[in-house]
């Protein structure tokens, strides 16, 4: 049977089961990626990734931190861009990186902590730097991240968040594969009010919840990806004005009537995500 045929056939006798299994419970279940031509596939919330490249646990000047999620794989070119940055990070007094979640080996939604992440193009950096020596494996599973945040989480802790972390950002934030990078919003403010010269970086530098223990990258659609869906530009400008209020903005006011709950939103399944995804899931 060839390559082709068998996929096709894979597909017809599993899928029919696998079409009402939330799709991160298959995505999850997959130990080692596609063997098929690299490439992202779908939008960075709703899509996978064939032919992942592993970014190897230890670096010169990175390690990978909580080995035991198997998610330091990604579209070959988000693997030698962390490379270069990592490369580029003792320069702005980073002994290394430390990084974070990438992607499972097929990309795909995730069981835990996050919506994107799914296509290879996504990567979160501790805001705290390497330490000179190797960690051990039982280490990278434990050593808690540091906020960043004061108690009042209105801004940063200068303590905590210096150049060193204000560098950083910058510096990633800067290189031309970079489309955004999400920070929280004391982060953001931190970064508006530090920045001097140029300011252009700052409109890729977006505001969202939660990352004030890391700063995630996301890289544009790579030339390798034609199926890979980019997402609209930001705003023009830094970003720094009204944009950074509405983060401060206070909480509407609490109905009164106590509304029905909400209910869950329903899992991601295979028909939600391109077609080639399920192609991806059973490659072999
Ligand atoms: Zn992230």
């Amino acid at each position: 049977m060839s390559c082709r045929l068998a996929a096709l056939f894979l597909l017809a006798t599993i899928l029919p089961a696998a079409a009402e299994t939330p799709a991160k419970q298959l995505f999850g279940a997959v130990e080692a990626p596609a063997p098929l031509a690299a490439r992202s596939i779908g939008s960075y919330a709703r899509g996978c990734l064939a032919g992942a490249a592993l970014l190897p646990v230890n670096g010169p000047t990175w390690q990978v931190m909580r080995l035991s999620r198997n998610r330091n794989w990604g579209n070959p070119v988000l693997v030698g861009f962390l490379e270069r940055l990592a490369a580029k990070a003792p320069a702005v007094g980073w002994n290394g990186l430390l990084v974070g979640d990438m992607s499972q080996p097929r990309g795909g939604p995730m069981s835990s902590g996050h919506a994107s992440h799914q296509i290879g193009l996504d990567a979160d950096i501790w805001l705290t730097p390497m330490p000179k020596r190797e960690l051990t494996y039982d280490e990278r599973e434990r050593v808690s991240a540091v906020s960043m945040l004061a108690p009042n989480t209105l801004s940063v802790d200068p303590k905590k968040f210096s150049d060193r972390q204000f560098n950083i950002i910058r510096l990633a934030a800067k290189q031309p594969e970079v489309e955004r990078i999400f920070v929280n919003r004391a982060i953001k403010k931190a970064l508006c009010e530090g920045a001097t010269g140029d300011r252009g970086w700052l409109s890729k530098v977006r505001p969202w919840w939660g990352h004030d223990f890391h700063f995630h990258i996301r890289l544009a659609c790579p030339r390798n990806s034609p199926t890979c869906k980019p997402q609209v530009d930001p705003p023009s400008g830094d970003g720094c004005g009204a944009e950074l209020q509405s983060w401060y903005a206070p909480p509407p006011p609490k109905p009164t009537k106590p509304s029905k709950p909400k209910p869950p939103p329903p899992e991601i399944t295979l028909k939600d995500l391109p077609p080639e995804c399920s192609q991806v899931l059973v490659a072999k």
